[in-house]
Order: C-alpha cells, then structure tokens, then sequence
C-alpha cells in the first residue's frame, strides 16, 4: 500500500514511522526541513510539496495543528487526488471543520474518515495509539489495516465527524477528572492525609479514575506518572487547553449544558497564562496548591 502522510511532526513522524515498520510505502510532506529529514531517516520518503506526497498514493493522512491547516490541506488534497482515494484526518480539529473537511472529500468522490487519536506522542511512537472514527463503514473497514500499524485500540463511533465527537466529550472528561483528582490531593495535604493514603483509599473506592491510578498528580503512588518526572509532558497543558476549547465550542453549537468543562476551560486557561503551556496537563496541581496556600 502506497500512502501519502502530511504533517510529520511530534505525533506524524512516529505514526508515519510505524507504517514505513508494517510494510507501507510512505511519502511524507511537512512545511519544516528538518521534520522531513527526520522522517527520511525512519524510512519515509520526503517530498518537496504536498502535490508530490500524494501522487500515486491509495489513501492520504493528515496529521495537522487545527481545523484551519485541514481546511486548506484537503483543498489543496481534492484538488491533487484521484476520486476514490481514501483520505484520513488524524488531527484534533473542531466538529465543524471536520464535517466541511467530510463534505470536500464527497464532493470529489473520495471516501474520508475523521480519526483522532489518544495515547499521546508516547503511543504514537509505540504503535499503541487509540482511534477514535467518524465515518462509513465501507471506508472503516478499508482503513482497519492502516489504524492497526499505528493503534492498539480502533474504535468506530458513528458518521462523520463521531470521532471527534468522542475525543472532545472524553478528553472533558479527563481535563475536569484531573482538577477533581488534584483538589483532592491538595484538600488531603491540608488534612494532613498523605499522598499514598488517599491514593491506597480512592484508588480502590468511588474515586477511582484514570487521572488517579494511572496519571497520579503527585509524585509516589504510580512511578511512571509526570509528577514523578517534573511534569515533562507527557500531555502538554496547551493540548489540554485546546480540547477543552473545542468542547466548549461544540457544547454551545449542540446546545448541551457542561458547567464543570466550562469551568475546566476557565482553569486550564489560567494555569497556560501562568507560563505552564509545555508542562504536563497534571502538574495543575502545583497552581491549585498555590491558590490554597494564598488563602489565610
Ligand atoms: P505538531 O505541531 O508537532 O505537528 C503538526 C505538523 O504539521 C508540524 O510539523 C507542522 O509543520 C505541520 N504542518 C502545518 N501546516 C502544514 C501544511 N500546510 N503542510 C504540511 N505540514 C504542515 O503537532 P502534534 O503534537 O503532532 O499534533 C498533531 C495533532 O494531533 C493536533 O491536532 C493535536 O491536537 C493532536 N494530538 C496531539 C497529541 C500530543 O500528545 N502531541 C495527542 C493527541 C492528539
């Protein structure tokens, strides 16, 4: 399989990377000189222009900032490809967008799916990503073998769009989940309660959730959690400030009442104009622990 990958960067570049590892031809393009070398040395092959990338290719990945880039990429993309290639957006992009990107794809014939991802750069490099999918079922089924190089778990949620659908609704619920979790340790150390003993407790009570067993926000209890490597993301608190957004953007489309991903949003906002952008979206904690501490 021949396949065009355009965006090469922290998560493109292993998940191109991976296909290359399968067994896939993959033509790269990326508007940064060094990405594309780097991709050349994983075995992709670097091309001059999207034009080039996608020449002769079966299907077409995007992996790109916002719904803007994927916007102006899949107009340039219709343009470039034969009808019947199969395009994919892997990027985290408003619902809108996503669902103009669907229409620009049918108008040209070309069968296309919206499919998000989690698992972060650590998942893209290990091949352990999650696919999140909005699309038919034809183009679902095409595709499984392409989300199985670069996934672990491949889910198919609905039609267009169902995928970011799904990432933006759990990624609110990991972004509320995590300030709950971090009001909760910062409440304990008031209370004199260590970190491992509400750990111990709400990890085997009514508490427990990924943010908790899995991405404690305080160093000790899970080892291979950021707080026990200075926040290093990880998932980055700018990453998380984006989703967020894009909730709340869908929330007020849809009409739907989200008051804790509203006040999620308001949150990890503050916590990115302190200067915490790059840090993992765990280390909340410190700027909640220091609102407390301001307190008489
Ligand atoms: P990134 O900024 O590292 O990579 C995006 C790449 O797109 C850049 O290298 C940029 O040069 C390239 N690009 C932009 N416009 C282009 C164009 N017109 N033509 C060709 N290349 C172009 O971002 P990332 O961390 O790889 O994230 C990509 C997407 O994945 C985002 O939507 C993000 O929200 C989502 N995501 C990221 C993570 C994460 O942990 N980094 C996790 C899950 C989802």
């Amino acid at each position: 399989m021949t396949i065009g990958f355009i965006g090469l960067g922290h998560m493109g570049g292993p998940m191109a990377a991976n296909l290359v590892k399968a067994g896939s031809a993959v033509q790269g393009f990326d508007l940064s000189q060094p990405l594309l070398g780097d991709a050349r040395d994983k075995g992709v092959t670097a091309c001059a222009s999207l034009a080039e990338a996608v020449a002769g290719v079966d299907t077409v990945i995007t992996m790109l900032p916002a719904g803007k880039h994927v916007l102006s990429v899949w107009e340039e993309l219709v343009a470039s490809v034969p009808s019947g290639t199969l395009l994919i957006d892997c990027s985290t992009i408003d619902i809108d967008s996503a669902l103009k990107a669907h229409e620009m794809a049918a108008a040209k014939g070309c069968p296309s799916l919206d499919a998000p991802v989690s698992g972060g750069t650590g998942g893209a490099a290990a091949g352990t990503l999650t696919f999140m999918i909005g699309g038919a079922e034809q183009a679902f089924a095409d595709a499984a073998p392409i989300f199985q190089a670069m996934g672990k778990k491949i889910i198919h949620c609905g039609g267009a769009s169902a995928g970011q659908a799904a990432k933006i609704c759990n990624n609110m619920i990991l972004g509320i989940s995590m300030i709950a979790v971090g009001e909760a340790f910062v409440l304990g150390e008031k209370l004199g309660l260590s970190h491992q003993a509400l750990f111990d407790v709400a990890s085997v009570s009514s508490g427990q959730c990924w943010s908790l067993t899995t991405y404690c926000p305080v160093p000790g209890p899970v080892p291979t959690s950021p707080a026990n490597n200075g926040y290093k993301p990880g998932f980055a608190g700018a990453l998380m400030l984006k989703d967020l957004k894009l909730a709340q953007e869908a929330a007020q489309s849809a009409g739907a009442t989200t008051p804790l991903g509203a006040k999620a949003a308001e949150l990890y906002a503050l916590f990115n104009e302190l200067g915490n952008g790059d840090r993992d979206f765990s280390g909340i904690i410190d700027m909640l622990r220091q609102q407390s501490a301001a307190k008489p």
